[in-house]
């Protein structure tokens, strides 16, 4: 199955390998010709606003919000749960405002207030999540399902085939995060 992962910026290779421990075909995305024929994609944690930057100016935004308009299955971690969330509470602009959740972006404080904790998953158990600058998720529509909350907040949701989570299930050994997400991209 090919899984894409954007990879204009960010950690690209963390979600490259865990992709490829659950045997599928992972594919970096850099332009829109390598859309073709994907099963599903990742936006994987880096810097949201460079990541739109540097995908507007090759047409990759647009290419982007088209297939997943289409219906392509996407899983967003982090920086990638900003790039698809319909409102950011403290930032003027919307990336691809498909995920029908408000974000405050670096809701969690600076980088060196990253930490590590277990949280509990809807259908998982109890999952290591790593947060760094983390998005949390102020507001969720009526379609959107939360599956984890950390302080009370939403921080992994669910709307249809669009999968976000505030933290990094790619800088764990645990692959059970993204395994959940393939079983969104396998349509039989
Ligand atoms: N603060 C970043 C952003 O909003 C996200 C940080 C991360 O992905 N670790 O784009």
């Amino acid at each position: 199955m090919k899984i894409g992962v954007l990879a204009v910026q960010g950690d690209v290779r963390e979600h490259l390998r865990a992709l490829s421990r659950l045997g599928a075909e992972p594919v970096p995305v850099l332009k829109p010709q390598h859309l073709a024929d994907l099963e599903g994609i990742v936006l994987p944690g880096g810097e949201s606003t460079a990541m739109w930057r540097l995908m507007r100016a090759t047409g990759l935004a647009e290419a982007l919000k088209r297939r997943l308009e289409e219906g392509l299955p996407a899983f967003g971690t982090c920086a990638g749960m900003v790039l698809l969330a319909r409102k950011i509470t403290n930032w003027p602009e919307t990336f691809l405002g498909l995920l029908d959740i408000a974000v405050e972006r670096n809701a969690t404080g600076r980088q060196v207030d990253s930490f590590e904790e277990r949280i509990a998953v809807d259908g998982l158990g109890e999952v290591p999540a790593v947060f760094i600058r983390a998005p949390l998720v102020v507001e969720v529509g009526s379609r959107v399902e939360v599956l984890a909350r950390w302080g009370g907040k939403p921080v992994f949701v669910r709307q249809g085939q669009l999968l976000a989570a505030s933290f990094h299930p790619e800088l764990t050994q645990d692959t059970r995060v993204h395994e959940y997400f393939l079983t969104l991209c396998r349509k039989d």
